[in-house]
């Protein structure tokens, strides 16, 4: 049993977020919510420790589908970084602004960027394309998150000075328009650097929230020296570009890391 200890914390953890918000706010959506995903994720984690190759791919469908078209389409809930300012400033605690709390601002204390590596929909169609590792090192371009994370501001901000009505609808229909500009996006710079990845690396608003919080994460993949034969295969097999044998936090694109475990997989050491 000790092996599914992690698979089992998690279920809770998440059982006791989701009976704690069905309580406080009277609303049985959250306990369905959140029990679906923790349910989830720790069937994902125990797949995994059964060496299920495919363990974190069924997670990111399970979680992302759900997302996209259950809450996103069906319930109309702008889940994006637009969502969440909308939520913001209308001092409302509901889904988008939960949803950025604990997966995306908070939750990468403990968890980092699992999100990432776990949930996102629109990795979970980007991780279909070919180039699972980058073909060439990184760019330096990730000055353009800061760009798209202002834009995005500036455009919900605008909207509310603007005094427009209706601003719930725009907000669907920014979701919709949004994922498609996501989708596009990713894809065009996932073949143009050979880089399923390019576009969480150098595009995505969120990671201005991700990357400092998950600094800090709980969870981190770290390297035993003591097995370690400085094979370099989990550098060469890492989406990221994690310089993961250096166990500082300050070490090559830490806060890049999702947690894929990719590089534990194929130590044949087992020393991540
Ligand atoms: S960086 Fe952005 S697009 Fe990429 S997985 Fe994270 S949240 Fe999704
Ligand atoms: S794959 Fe394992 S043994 Fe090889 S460098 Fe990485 S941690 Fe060390
Ligand atoms: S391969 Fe390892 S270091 Fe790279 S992103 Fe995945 S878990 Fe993190």
């Amino acid at each position: 049993m000790k092996q599914y200890r992690l698979p089992i914390i998690m279920l809770a953890v998440f059982e006791t977020v989701a009976v704690t918000l069905w309580l406080t706010k009277d609303n049985l959506f959250y306990l369905l919510n959140f029990s679906y995903i923790g349910i989830s994720i720790s069937l994902g984690m125990f797949l995994f420790i059964k060496k299920y190759k495919h363990a974190r791919r069924i997670v990111q469908l399970l979680v992302g589908l759900y997302m996209l078209i259950y809450l996103g389409l069906i319930c109309q809930e702008n889940m994006q970084i637009e969502g969440f300012w909308y939520y913001l400033f209308t001092g409302v605690f509901e889904a988008a602004t939960i949803h950025y709390a604990v997966a995306k601002i908070f939750g990468p204390l403990i968890f980092g960027r699992g999100w990432c590596g776990y949930a996102c929909w629109t990795a979970m169609v980007l991780d279909f394309l070919p180039y699972k590792v980058p073909e060439k090192p990184g760019k330096k371009l990730g000055f353009i998150r800061y760009i798209t994370f202002v834009l995005s501001l500036v455009f919900v901000s605008a909207l509310f000075l603007a005094k427009v009505q209706n601003i719930e609808r725009i907000m669907f229909v920014a979701f919709i328009v949004g994922n498609i500009v996501y989708y596009a996006v990713g894809i065009a710079l996932a073949f143009a650097f050979k880089d399923n990845r390019a576009f969480c690396k150098y595009i995505c608003p969120i990671t201005v929230f991700l990357k400092p919080m998950s600094y800090f994460s709980l969870i981190r993949i770290k390297c035993d020296k003591d097995k370690c034969i400085s094979c370099g295969k989990c550098k060469r097999v890492c989406p990221m570009e994690v310089d993961v044998t250096d166990n500082s936090r300050k070490r090559k694109n830490a806060t890049e890391c999702i947690l894929c475990m990719e590089c534990a997989k194929n130590c044949p050491k087992d020393a991540l």
